[in-house]
């Protein structure tokens, strides 16, 4: 099989490791991919999906992957279709769960899935009522795609109104915060959870923490993510079955019932309260990264999962994943998230320890081949993964692998899963 893999991150090649490893699959493209995804595959400096399908037809690519949601909202999958080509991801339609945020609080409300309350407005004096009616800290979000950034929680009323005028007014995010939603903030724990959908089917991959904030005991800024680790601990059977039951389920019939099933990774961004699994959020693709974690776990060949979801064929595929750990550890360069930092060069001492050889393994994100040598040129640099029969093991190998990797200005979490870590010791 040839499959081509659409963006450039860490994530991307965590997929293009894990088709690597794959029998089935004989040779991997990348869009446009990085400068150490040329170890694994071929690079395609394609931008334009029309042209990108044209070329996997020409080349004969079996299945394409798509790994970041730009080209998702953007319609890559229908561009694709509309070629005959087998592709992984939800269309243009279904992706307006992560597109529109007022599309989803929508759907979540018309299917009775749990959510926080909410209002939806383009009008200040509404959503001035409506934060009147609640308690702070109040939720304020942009109705578009904001990087991440679109989301306030404010801790006055008067702080909330503020949000919501600059948004309103275009003044914070242009067109995207022309629409906003005003709503109840949930006091809980985060937990993500992924599930690989063919519009009807499903399979629920073992649930992920990332690790948003950029310093140690989740202190200072937000950023695309320092760290992330699964299995997590902070799941049982009963909250497994209630976010199976509630939320996953209804979504898949919901979205068919709509008319827009949906297809490609669901991930599901939930706050648990008390117990209770409620929305956050959904996106449309793998988190970044959860996906370095996740794709190592994995037994059945990642080929076989994306292909048989992208050809309505999941119910004939029983899933299996390997009884590890893993953990992963983002290394950045110097001025992230902040800006862009100098060009450095990645040096990778030669690992001699065996084990480590074995447990350990980098997914490349930001880096760029410049004279044949390997430079760090982006925000978030590399993965360090590693593998162990319990979390504290598979967090030893990650950071053990951090010490092997040297480039100017790196920076790191040094408590890559410390709740986990807190929780099995208790
Ligand atoms: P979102 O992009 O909607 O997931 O929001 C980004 C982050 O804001 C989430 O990961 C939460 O940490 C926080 N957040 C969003 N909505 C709420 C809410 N209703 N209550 C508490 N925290 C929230």
């Amino acid at each position: 099989m040839k499959v081509m893999v659409v963006g450039s991150g860490g994530r991307e090649y965590a997929i293009g490791l894990a088709l690597k490893k794959d029998k089935n699959v004989e040779e991997i493209f990348f869009a446009p991919g990085n400068g150490a995804t040329l170890e694994l595959g071929e690079n395609v400096e394609i931008s334009d999906f029309e042209e990108l399908a044209k070329f996997a037809g020409q080349r004969g690519i079996d299945l394409t992957v798509v790994g970041p949601e730009a080209p998702l909202v953007e319609g890559i999958v229908d561009i694709f279709r509309k070629y005959g080509l087998k592709i992984f991801g939800p269309t243009q339609k279904a992706a307006l769960l992560e597109g529109s945020k007022i599309y989803m609080k929508n759907f979540l409300k018309k299917y009775n899935i749990p959510t926080a309350r909410y209002i939806e407005t383009s009008i200040m004096e509404e959503a001035a009522a409506f934060i009147d009616e609640l308690t702070p800290p109040i939720v304020v979000k942009a109705d578009g795609l904001c990087a991440g950034k679109g989301v306030i929680i404010a801790q006055s009323k008067e702080e909330a109104k503020e949000a919501a005028a600059s948004m309103l007014s275009g003044e914070a995010f242009g067109p995207a915060g022309e629409r906003v939603i005003v709503e109840e903030y949930l006091d809980g724990y985060e937990l993500s959870i992924f599930a690989v959908c063919d519009g009807k089917n499903y399979k629920i991959l073992p649930a992920a923490q990332d690790h948003k904030r950029l310093l140690d005991g989740d202190k200072g800024p937000n950023t695309g993510g320092m760290g992330a680790y699964a299995p997590t601990p902070l799941i049982d059977e009963e909250l497994y079955k209630k976010i199976e039951e509630r939320i996953i389920a209804p979504t898949i019939e919901g979205m068919a019932q709509e008319g827009v099933p949906y297809e490609g990774v669901l991930f599901a961004g939930l706050m648990i309260v008390g117990g209770e699994p409620y929305v956050l959020e959904y996106n449309v693709r793998f988190g970044d990264p959860e996906c370095e974690v996740l794709m190592p776990l994995l037994k059945t060949p990642a080929s076989e999962l994306f292909y048989k979801a992208a050809t309505k064929q999941l119910d004939s595929l029983d899933i299996e994943f390997y009884d590890k750990y893993a953990v992963g550890v983002v290394m950045a360069s110097e001025n992230y998230p902040y800006g862009k930092s100098k060009p450095s060069e990645i040096i990778i001492d030669e690992i001699v320890h065996k084990e480590l050889a074995e447990r350990a393994h980098i997914c490349f994100a930001g880096v760029s081949l410049i004279e044949g040598k390997l430079y760090a040129t982006g925000g978030r640099v590399l993965v360090c993964v590693g593998i162990g029969d319990s979390i504290k093991e598979a967090r030893d190998y990650a950071y053990m692998l951090t010490g092997q990797v040297h480039f100017a200005g790196k920076k790191f979490r040094t408590d890559i899963a410390y709740q986990a870590l807190q929780v099995n010791e208790s």
